[in-house]
């Protein structure tokens, strides 16, 4: 059955992933979207949810971009509508307000699709079938971008709540914490906030993985070549994920890339989600970076402007 969507929040990802996504799939019609600011030629535009579930669409689900804070009441909205939900990462700005989006759904009978795009990068799947029969001995994450290429101008990242390097950062979390076979653990961190600003530029994370040791070091002022890599160290060798999981180099192999096609999968799993009348909402990465701002140890850096 055509699934009749809503779409929240079109700014960088609505454009540049979700809507290829959604017209090249037949299970879906966009017949609405929700911005502030803009909207989408031959699509009906409202300037947010309630007007959206206002008008006369017949809505099935919303898919929302929104940045995190505002991302509850926005989500809380769709439930009470009846409508299923699909949420860009991270799922929301705290623990609680996903948890009570999850318990909401529940209640309500509608499916909740907690994304994690990096999840769908095709070396992560192959990356944790292989992990699952060896001894792990570390890990490790180096996730670094530049904020003014990848977000320019997106002055919400550095506020409070809108997660700073942990916003990139919590894709490579998303990854391992689904390809490693014991739970991660947080042990320390250490983040770093511009003067002035509320939210961290770079950030340390001390973890453990069963008796391995897992650190992630992440960075939003990297400028030349830019790093999203992860590598494990085994009994059997090292296996290497680069380019956000896209790249897979298993010991002794040559890096193997697939095509992406991360948000093609995810508008996938949500028709499943849908059809199947169930949820999938893993709040792990979430409660790593909440965790990080629990333990962690806060300096103040030079202030940062776009
Ligand atoms: P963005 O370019 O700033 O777009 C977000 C849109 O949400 C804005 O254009 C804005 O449109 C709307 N919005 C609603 N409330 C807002 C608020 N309080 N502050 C700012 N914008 C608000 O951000 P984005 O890069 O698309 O990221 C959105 C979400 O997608 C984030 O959670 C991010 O982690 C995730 N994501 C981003 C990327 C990426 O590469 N950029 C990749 C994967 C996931 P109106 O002004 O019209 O309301």
């Amino acid at each position: 059955m055509m699934i009749r969507l809503g779409l929240v929040g079109i700014g960088k990802i609505a454009r540049d992933q979700h809507l290829p996504a959604i017209r090249a799939d037949d299970r879906y019609e966009l017949v609405a979207t929700a911005s502030r600011h803009a909207q989408l030629d031959g699509v009906p535009g409202h300037v947010d949810i309630a007007a959206m579930i206002a008008g006369d669409h017949r809505l099935g689900a919303v898919s929302i971009c929104t940045p995190p804070v505002g991302r509850h009441a926005i989500a809380a909205a769709a439930i009470d509508a009846g409508l299923h939900v699909m949420l860009e990462k991270p799922p929301a700005a705290t623990t609680t307000e996903i948890s009570a989006l999850a318990d909401y759904a529940r209640a309500r009978g509608v499916t909740l699709f907690a994304t994690w795009h990096s999840r769908e990068a095709a070396g992560v799947g192959p990356a944790r079938d292989w992990l699952s029969d060896k001894r792990i001995r570390a890990a490790h994450i180096r996730w670094k971008e530049d904020i003014r290429r990848w977000h320019p101008g997106q002055e919400w990242i550095l506020d409070a709540g809108g997660f700073g390097v942990f916003d990139p950062g919590i894709n490579a979390l998303s990854i391992m914490a689904a390809i490693l076979p014991a739970p991660l653990l947080l042990d320390a961190a250490q983040i770093d906030i511009p003067e002035g600003r509320g939210s961290p530029i770079a950030a340390t994370m001390a973890m453990r993985s069963g008796d391995a040791e897992v650190t992630a070091d992440l960075d939003f002022l990297q400028t030349g070549p830019q790093s999203w890599d992860i590598e494990v160290e085994t009994d059997a060798g090292t296996l290497r994920l680069s380019m956000g999981g896209s790249v897979l180099e298993l010991p002794g192999g040559e890096p193997v890339t697939r095509e992406d096609r991360e948000y093609p999968r995810l508008y996938t799993r949500f028709a499943e989600l849908i059809a199947a009348g169930k949820s999938d909402v893993d709040i792990r990465p979430l409660q790593l970076v909440a965790d990080a701002f629990l333990v962690a140890e806060r300096r103040t850096v030079a202030p940062f402007q776009f």
